[in-house]
């Protein structure tokens, strides 16, 4: 069968380098089923392997790529057949296992997630890791008991893919949110995904003191850092706040204060190794808690090539929303 084209990634000794290349199906990895793959996407972490900006890359040569949406090629698993839409996110794919910024890959079926009849794979690509992730953000909230009655949630990272989604699912379930944004010029943007009220950044980073004035009844976080300090110090009592991100860092200069005294709960989500009841239950709610024309204004579609220049500024927090990248036609 003929070649295809694949972002690839060399590093070690040889030092760090991503390109576009041609690649052949046998030197595809392991796995019980083959994926044409109709869209990827760039993540956060994407953008962290193709630069080597972060050692996320665990062998080399890697085709990058954690999420991916796709018809089903070949399988030798019995709960895929060929012509079966399927979408996948995490697993270590685009880490330890060649990934989705190709328009092929071969995984493990126990991996791959049927597509809800509700998405084209462009959609599904449009809320990808970043999206999943946000709705896993929305469920640790509920878990511990938020609603929209309990009060404002605050959402950092918001102009981000991370956050854009969970605005857009916190507001369209009628939460008050708070949009923290190291990008005013984004407000309009933020307001249209659903925000009521938008904060500086700048508001989150200076060290602050172990306990603020309660203000908000639940938080996302994908910045962690001194920011994910200050938003524990300034939760209600009782309050949760879903961390799940370390765009300010990964250190967490913060007291128990807030744990301690205001009973107040730090979930950590991770979207790589979530079980699969709930990574489906994630995926059934975006179905239906998630605006698809808002899920359109906050995406910008690549191609492959872009895939490199475009890891930079996404590092650099210029990318707004999400980002994805058209591969197949079908
Ligand atoms: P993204 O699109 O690049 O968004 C990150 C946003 O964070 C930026 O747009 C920016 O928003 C804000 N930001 C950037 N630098 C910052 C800083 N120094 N301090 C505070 N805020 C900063 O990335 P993403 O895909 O949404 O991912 C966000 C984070 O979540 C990443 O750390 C990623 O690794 C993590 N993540 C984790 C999981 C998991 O399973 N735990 C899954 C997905 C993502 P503003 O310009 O609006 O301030």
């Amino acid at each position: 069968s003929e070649n295809f084209r694949a972002v690839l990634i060399s590093g070690g000794d040889s030092g760090h380098s991503a390109e576009v290349a041609d690649v052949s199906p046998a030197q595809l990895p392991e796995g019980d089923v083959t994926v044409r793959v109709a869209c990827s996407t760039l993540n956060y972490k994407d953008a962290l392997a193709i630069t080597g900006r972060g050692s996320v890359v665990r062998s080399f040569p890697m085709v990058p790529g954690i999420d991916f949406a796709g018809t089903v090629e070949e399988s030798a698993n019995p709960d895929f057949a060929p012509g079966d839409r399927v979408v996948l996110n995490g697993w270590g794919v685009g880490e330890r296992h060649w990934g989705g910024l190709a328009e092929y890959a071969r995984v493990k079926g126990e991996w791959l997630i049927p597509l809800e009849e509700a998405f084209t794979f462009e959609q599904a690509m449009s809320i990808g890791t970043a999206g999943y992730t946000a709705m896993l953000c929305v469920m640790a909230l509920e878990r511990h008991g938020v609603t929209p009655d309990s009060g404002e949630v605050l959402v950092t990272g918001a102009a981000g893919g991370v956050g854009s989604v969970a605005i857009a699912v916190l507001a369209k379930l009628g939460y008050r949110v708070v949009a923290v944004t190291g990008r005013p010029e984004e407000s309009d943007y933020l307001t249209g995904l659903g925000a009521t009220r938008i904060l500086p950044r700048s508001d989150f980073t200076e060290s602050g003191k172990p306990l603020a004035k309660e203000q908000w009844a639940g938080a996302i976080d994908v910045a962690g850092g001194r920011v994910l300090a200050n938003v524990c110090a300034q939760m209600k009592y009782r309050s949760v706040v879903a961390a799940c991100g370390l765009a300010a860092g990964m250190d967490f200069p913060a007291t128990v204060a807030p744990f301690i005294l205001r009973g107040v709960t730090l979930a950590g989500v991770d979207s790589v190794m979530c079980p699969v009841d709930e990574r489906r239950e994630a995926w059934r709610r975006l179905a239906t808690d998630l605006d698809p024309a808002l899920l359109e204004s906050m995406t910008e579609k690549i191609t492959l090539d872009d895939c490199i220049p475009v890891a930079d500024a996404l590092l650099d927090g210029t990318v707004r929303g999400r980002v994805i990248v058209p591969l197949t036609d079908n």
